[in-house]
């Protein structure tokens, strides 16, 4: 089961990524979250990326496209994967089907989450990450038990530094000019599907199982 979550920043694609993870076993492949690890470790990489991310702009499509290409030969996705936050250009989209193609396989279903780009930004600011194990809270619509603690293993929350108003508007206006484009490109070949990412997480997640249920 090959999917892609789709939307824009703050939609809950990671959350949604996560509990998917735990019911289906099948990896989560953040770009995201890869392109943090390497900020983190000061790789040449990290190092170059970090300026785009840090300014809300897209790291190079030949980046990122390499890094998923890596991480889709991993053993570990070979029942399927879990792909948010890429593809987020129509160039992105291109190159991970021509890789699927190359295996023998290809994306089953686009699940795109509508959201109302207004409470992104109530969203973004109010996202707590765990530093030590990457659960994400929200302050307000999904907080941990304990202020600023992980409830899963009791590591610290903190704030992304890109997760501040202006670099938010930037990501949203980036995301409006680069990636709204791909919902399109999803529906023209047909395995689009469309979730109300305004609902409560859990509803969120029933969608998404119902969605899944019907591919198989
Ligand atoms: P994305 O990965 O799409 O950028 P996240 O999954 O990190 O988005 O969610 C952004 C923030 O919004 C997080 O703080 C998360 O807890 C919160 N959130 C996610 N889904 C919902 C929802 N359905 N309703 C309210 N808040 C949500
Ligand atoms: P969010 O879901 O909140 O937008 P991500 O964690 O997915 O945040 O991405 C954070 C930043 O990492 C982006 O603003 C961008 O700079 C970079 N990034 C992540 N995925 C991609 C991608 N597929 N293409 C280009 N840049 C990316
Ligand atoms: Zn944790």
């Amino acid at each position: 089961m090959d999917l892609i979550l789709l939307g824009p920043p703050g939609a809950g694609k990671g959350t949604q990524a996560k509990m998917l993870v735990d019911r289906y076993g099948i990896p989560q492949i953040s770009t995201g979250d890869i392109l943090r690890a390497a900020v983190r470790e000061g790789t040449p990489m990290g190092i170059k990326a970090k300026e785009y991310m840090d300014a809300g702009d897209l790291v190079p499509d030949e980046v990122v496209v390499g890094i998923v290409q890596e991480r889709l030969q991993q053993e570990d996705c070979a029942d399927g994967f879990i792909l948010d936050g890429f593809p987020r250009t129509v160039a992105q989209a291109d190159a991970l089907e021509d890789s699927l193609k190359e295996s023998g396989r290809g994306i089953d279903a686009v699940i795109s989450l509508d959201v109302d780009i207004e409470a992104l930004v109530g969203r973004l600011t109010g996202r707590r990450t765990c530093k030590d194990c990457g659960a994400g809270y929200h302050v307000k619509f999904d907080p941990p038990k304990t202020d600023l603690i992980c409830d899963k293993c009791g590591g610290e929350l903190i704030q992304r530094q890109d997760d501040q108003e202006s670099t938010i508007r930037e990501r949203l206006d980036v995301y409006r000019r680069q990636t709204a484009p791909l919902v399109d490109y999803y529906s023209q070949k047909g395995i689009l599907f469309r979730v109300d990412g305004m609902a409560p997480i859990d509803s969120v997640q029933s969608e998404i199982v119902q969605i899944v249920k019907g591919l198989t």
